[in-house]
């Protein structure tokens, strides 16, 4: 594939920046003397040993050497043992056929990011000009909304229903344009279609394999790329997971993003990005220039705990969540037929931590929920977070099953019931 064709200017003008470049060479044996860039020495820093308590009493010791490093400067990319844990965790999951590729045929490559966000904000950075086309699903995830709105694109919205977006409606979306065009740069074809493909943020809603398949059939025809934002992979209810995208990706056009926010705690601000190498290059130079690398101390905190675990035990520590979360989904949709049948209507989520709620008779959640109920003590999220457009009526509502007790969710749906009854 031609990469350089789906960089903006200002990722294409990026330099690789010599001084970042020499913060790995800290790590090479044998040792290399550093009277280079501005490494702080480590003997001063004022914190010398942790010890950290996990789930099943035992304990991950921060010892004074492993402090040193984990308080110091690191590699861009992400620590090298950090990075190859997680190299190996994709390839068991996904075998993307991108690995066996060479570097520039679009090579499987990866680099931790603060957090999923900070990597689609960098993706986004990395494919949009302004006037570019892309491709979003509607609804789509309010953090996206507001990533790309002030970068100028032109937002094609593709319609979704209980299986996420609608293969036939993206079909007919690109039938505007000949597929002979794609190689050709010409008529400014969409860069990119970006999808929440499990546990949709904020509807709920899991692609099946299926369409995904003819999703990525028309993006081999279109020649347009697919950003595959995951955060709620591991929160699957139903076994065995679906394939990914990613899985599927012989061409090298998916960027997949993922998370420890969900799983693992979003404070510690850890996510990773998978794609093809010449992307992941173009990523790394912009976090040279923003936090110049991802968290250290998080990255050996949670690597220390894989070390420990293995593969085995990150699953079966997955699968616990997902446990926890399928209960606490029984919760809100026994909440939700025993208040708002009649009022409402919902699909039973598959995945994640949100119902998306279409109340009955109402144009417009937003007043409902911004005022009404923030007075009688609940929060929810209207539905107009969830679009493009801040001024077109959204009758929907989203709710997280994730942190209230069940107790909690029933009450409030309780009064959003009451709510209702009272507006229409
Ligand atoms: N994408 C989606 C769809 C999300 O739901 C979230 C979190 N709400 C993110 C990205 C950002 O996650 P992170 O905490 O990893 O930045």
């Amino acid at each position: 594939m031609d990469y350089s064709r789906f960089l903006s200017v200002v990722s294409a003008t990026r330099e690789e920046n010599i001084l970042r470049m020499s913060s790995s060479l800290a790590q090479k044996k044998p040792p290399i003397i550093m009277i280079s860039g501005g490494m702080p020495n480590p003997n001063y820093f004022p914190f010398k040993t942790a010890s950290f308590t996990i789930e099943d009493g035992t304990t991950i010791e921060i010892g004074e050497a492993l402090m040193k490093t984990a308080l110091q400067y690191s590699n861009t990319q992400g620590i090298p043992e950090f990075l190859s844990w997680l190299k190996d965790l994709q390839m068991s999951l996904h075998n993307p056929p991108t690995a066996k590729n060479s570097p520039d045929q679009g090579q499987m490559e990866m680099c931790v990011t603060t957090g999923s966000q900070d990597g689609l904000a960098k993706v986004f950075d990395m494919l949009i000009n302004r006037g570019d086309n892309v491709l979003v699903e509607d609804p789509c995830y309010s953090g996206t909304v507001s990533a790309l709105k002030p970068l100028g694109c032109n937002i094609i919205k593709v319609s979704t229903d209980k299986h996420g977006i609608i293969p036939e409606a993206l079909k007919e979306i690109l039938s505007r344009w000949r597929p002979e065009d794609a190689k050709k740069l010409k008529n400014n074809l969409p860069k990119f279609l970006y999808t929440v493909p499990n546990g949709n943020n904020p509807a709920g809603t899991s692609m099946t394999t299926d369409r995904k398949k003819k999703i990525y059939q028309l993006a081999r025809c279109y020649d347009f790329l697919i950003i595959e934002d995951d955060p709620y992979y591991f929160l699957q209810f139903e076994k065995p997971k679906a394939p990914t995208f990613l899985s599927m990706d012989v061409d090298g056009r998916v960027i997949r993003c993922d998370t420890f926010s969900k799983i693992i705690s979003p404070g510690l601000r850890l996510g990773f990005l998978t794609g093809p190498k010449p992307f992941i290059d173009r990523v790394t130079l912009h976090t040279q220039i923003t936090t110049m690398h991802p968290n250290t101390f998080a990255q050996i905190l949670v690597l220390q705990l894989f070390l420990k675990w293995g593969q085995k035990g990150f699953l079966e520590h997955t699968d616990r969540v997902t446990e926890f979360y399928r209960s606490q989904r029984d919760a809100m949709l026994a909440a939700a037929d025993k208040w708002l049948k009649g009022l409402a209507e919902w699909h039973v989520p598959t995945a994640g931590i949100f119902l998306w709620i279409k109340i009955k008779g109402i144009s417009d959640t937003y007043k409902m929920v911004m005022e009404n109920a923030l007075k009688r003590r609940v929060a929810l999220v209207p539905g107009k977070s969830f679009s493009f457009d801040s001024s077109a009526p959204s009758p929907y509502i989203r709710a997280s099953y994730s942190f209230a007790s069940p107790d909690q969710m029933d009450q409030a749906l309780q009064t959003l019931a009451e709510l209702i009854k009272e507006t229409v």
